[in-house]
């Protein structure tokens, strides 16, 4: 069933059996490139965490209106609070893990400027921001998330390492890293909750270099932060295939 984000709390009051007035954008979507037929349903969400079950009841050119018929729990959210900060990229790879991150749980992406940001700053005006935005959206309408993703605004290495939250586990994939893996330690968390010798993180903030990389002063100053700098093996991955590869990871590892 197609879903469609309406907007931050924007059901909040919403009754059953009341009728709605889709916005116009979403009207020219259902009406006239799905083309969902008066008599079939939809399904709205507002990040609520609920949904709303919908028919449509009226169509015509520019507005379609739905006639709210039952509110329901969205599916859950993962239990891990994802908070991908990827060093800026290339227009077309950044939105590449906007969608596969935005499908796989991230929770929260933060656009990050590190020493070796060649590209993708020029790129990230308005506009682009809210190309971001609507990508995150529209993959969160098709992967069936109750909440879409947030996407911070851009912020500079040393501040995200200065706002780290206090209980997070925060990894940052090093290319240069060549003892400790990333693999080792999230089996370490997961051993330890295991054990109840420690509680799992909810919280796990991954740091991804941009395409030139990530210099060892920035490797040096994470640590100093508290943040686990790890390898994912031998080879040298794009950045976009090192941030979805450890999100992969610590959804397999951590939200069982
Ligand atoms: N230009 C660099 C590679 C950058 S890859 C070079 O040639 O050395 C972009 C980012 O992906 C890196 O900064 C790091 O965060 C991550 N990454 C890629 N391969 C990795 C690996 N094998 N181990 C850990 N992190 C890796």
């Amino acid at each position: 069933m197609h879903r469609f984000f309406i907007g931050e709390a924007a059901l909040k009051s919403a009754q059953p059996g009341t009728t709605l007035s889709l916005p116009a954008n979403f009207a020219h979507q259902v009406r006239d490139v799905l083309r969902i037929a008066i008599g079939e349903q939809l399904v709205l969400f507002d990040n609520s965490g609920d949904e709303l079950l919908c028919t449509v009841t009226q169509s015509n050119r520019g507005n379609v209106e739905v006639l709210f018929d039952e509110r329901r729990p969205g599916k859950p959210e993962p239990r891990t609070n994802i908070i991908l900060c990827q060093g800026l990229l290339k227009s077309a790879r950044f939105e590449l893990i906007l969608e596969k991150g935005t499908e796989m749980g991230v929770s929260s992406f933060v656009p990050t400027l590190c020493r070796r940001s060649t590209s993708g700053l020029e790129e990230a005006g308005p506009k682009k921001i809210e190309r971001w935005q609507r990508i995150i959206q529209e993959a969160s309408e098709q992967c069936g998330r109750a909440r879409v993703p947030a996407l911070q605004k851009i912020r500079t290495l040393s501040d995200v390492l200065k706002e780290l939250p206090a209980d997070a586990l925060a990894l940052m994939p090093w290319e240069e890293e060549h003892a400790l893996s990333l693999y080792a330690t999230l089996h370490a968390a997961r051993a330890a909750a295991d054990k109840g010798t420690a509680t799992l993180p909810h919280t796990v903030v991954i740091i991804i270099g941009p395409e030139g990389g990530l210099t060892p002063e920035e490797a040096t100053l994470a640590i100093q932060h508290g943040v686990k700098v790890v390898t994912l093996g031998t080879r040298i991955l794009r950045a976009e295939t090192a941030a979805l590869l450890t999100v992969a990871n610590v959804i397999y590892e951590l939200d069982a």
